[in-house]
């Protein structure tokens, strides 16, 4: 997928190493047998993110949400979501001049962290 033309952003593929299953909806049981490599941490933190994805309309809020937890744990995978970024004022971005691109991962020059100032 190429990026518009002006917007410094690098789209990945989706990555096919995501986990086999998910936390969302599972007691806390199934959580410690099955899906036992997540950490408390990580199943509150994927929880919050695929409720925000899944409340803005993302169909697919529990595999970005599996995708954001994978990339977390690979301390060379510097993407990011729009999401995730202090220039995202609703559904447009104060940096660049295009739209921005909110449930995928991207390198993007522009990038601030939410919440690091
Ligand atoms: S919101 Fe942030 S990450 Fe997204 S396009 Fe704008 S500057 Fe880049």
């Amino acid at each position: 997928m190429a990026a518009p033309k002006g917007r410094h952003v690098k789209v990945q593929p989706f990555s096919k190493e995501a986990g086999p299953c998910s936390p969302k909806g599972r007691s806390r049981e199934y959580m410690e047998t099955v899906v036992g490599n997540w950490s408390e941490e990580e199943v509150k933190r994927f929880m919050k993110r695929e409720a925000v994805f899944s409340k803005e309309g993302f169909k697919d809020s529990e595999r970005l949400a599996e995708q954001m937890l994978n990339r977390d744990r690979d301390p060379s995978d510097n993407r990011r979501l729009c999401f995730e970024c202090t220039n995202l004022r609703g559904r447009t971005c104060l940096a660049q001049s295009v739209p921005p691109l909110r449930f995928i991962l991207q390198r993007c020059d522009s990038f601030s962290l939410r919440g690091s100032k």
